[in-house]
């Protein structure tokens, strides 16, 4: 019976156990991970959970007994240090080697460092981890002052959260406008002017050249003072056990349309995959977000248990900031131009990115119908009218039939 062994019990491991299971494979299980908890989601950790609004029971993926029940071996606190392909077995920090079939690589990706003076002070936050959420969450209440590097997701969310949470919040980042790698400047111009509203700070073309006791050292020589220094400058994937067993590496461990890696079999899903998006012409991305942890650990469950694979998805990914809902679809990659439908005064609003007269991703803030319609279209390859997109007054649903 072939044996699988996943490494990595994160959002793409626990899913793809529990996959595994129900598309009906008969042999062991071994989901293998270094953190102390059961499969648990990361998305609360910068937003309810952070804000009090849910326990760790509700980050559980499923309940701690799934695994036992459901004939999974969950091997928590190990740390998995090496993979030998051609012996086909792990290595784990403590010694013990495991045999495996079917080997699954999904150790996700760890926060990017800075290689400034300080960033080794032992109260400089980081958040991807329970722990370090525990941490920053001690350190924030009413009267004290985060200052968060980097204007990313993260580091926005976590500075909303902050807020709720009566603390004062500064937000530095070194490019000429927050989420500038990732989104739109309407988008940058939107969340820079409500978290302004709500009492952050949010500096800009802003570079920090240390960390110093008290705050943050900028470039200008001005100290940014702060209580917690909440680090969130991007992400980079754990693929050292990959590169351990020899794999094709880019920015992650290439894989194919079924997560499979260089070795035929080894598969690598979630955060640490630089995988093709069929739906965006086949380029390889490495996306950090949990539909894309979800979709990998479907292809890879499909793969090995012998089924047809799931129909490609177009990427999509959320981010809630004190009242708003952003929902993204796509990759701008390859876009001519924006369109924009609705209004961001309103903070009710989609921006369009179009290559030619094709949809490839939407922005929709508070705006449920421009993503979900946005979304099917990019999926589809469908052509737009963008006059008729513009119109806030043509329904998404005319503008799909089109
Ligand atoms: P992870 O969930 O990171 O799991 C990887 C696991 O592998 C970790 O537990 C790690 O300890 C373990 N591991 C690594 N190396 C080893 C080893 N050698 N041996 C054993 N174990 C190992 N996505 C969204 O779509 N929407 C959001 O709103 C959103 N918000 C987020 C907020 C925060 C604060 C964070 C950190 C992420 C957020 N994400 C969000 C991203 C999303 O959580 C990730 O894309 C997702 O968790 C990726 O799943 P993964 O299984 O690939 O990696």
């Amino acid at each position: 019976m072939t044996k699988v062994v996943i490494i990595g019990a994160g959002h793409a491991g626990g899913t793809a156990a529990a996959l595994l299971r129900q598309y009906g494979h008969e042999g062991p299980i071994l989901l293998a991970g270094e953190e102390p908890a059961p499969p648990y989601q990361r998305p609360p950790l910068s937003k309810a959970w952070l804000k009090g609004e849910a326990d760790l029971e509700a980050l559980l993926l499923r309940p701690e007994g799934f695994y036992a029940e459901h004939d999974i071996e969950l091997r928590k606190g190990v740390t998995a240090t090496a993979v030998d392909a051609a012996g086909k077995t792990v290595t784990f920090a403590d010694g013990t080697v495991e045999p495996y079939d079917a080997l699954i690589l999904a150790t996700g990706s760890t926060a990017r460092k800075l290689a400034l003076p300080g960033a080794d002070r032992p109260d400089l936050l980081e958040l991807r981890t329970l722990a370090d959420a525990e941490r920053l969450k001690a350190a924030l209440g009413p009267g004290r002052r985060l200052a968060v590097v980097g204007g990313g997701y993260v580091g926005l969310e976590a500075a909303a959260s902050a807020r709720a949470l009566g603390a004062g919040a500064v937000i530095i980042e070194r490019m000429d406008r927050v989420l500038a790698r990732v989104a739109s400047p309407t988008l940058s111009d939107f969340f820079t002017g409500y978290h302004r509203a709500h009492g952050v700070e949010v500096l800009t073309s802003a570079e920090v050249t240390a960390f110093e006791e008290g705050g943050v050292r900028l470039a200008d020589g001005q100290l940014i003072e702060a209580d917690a220094i909440l680090v969130g400058v991007g992400a980079q994937a754990c693929d050292q056990l990959a590169a351990s067993a020899g794999l094709a590496l880019g920015n992650g461990v290439v894989v194919d349309e079924t997560a499979r890696t260089s070795d035929p079999a080894i598969w690598a899903i979630g955060d640490v995959a630089f995988r093709p998006v069929p739906v965006h012409g086949g380029a390889r991305h490495r996306l950090e977000s949990v539909p894309n942890a979800l979709e990998q650990a479907k292809q890879a469950a499909a793969a090995i248990t012998g089924r047809t694979p799931p129909t490609p998805e177009a990427p999509w990914f959320w981010s809630d900031q004190y009242d708003v809902k952003l929902q993204i679809a796509g990759l701008p990659t390859d876009a001519d131009r924006q369109v924009l439908r609705g209004d961001p005064a309103a903070a009710a609003f989609a921006v369009f990115h179009l290559a030619g007269d094709r949809i490839v991703c939407v922005e929709a803030v508070n705006a449920a119908a421009e993503f979900m319609g946005g979304r099917q279209m990019i999926g589809r390859g469908t052509a737009v009218d963008a006059e008729r997109l513009a119109d806030p007054n043509v329904s998404m649903k005319a503008v799909a039939a089109d």
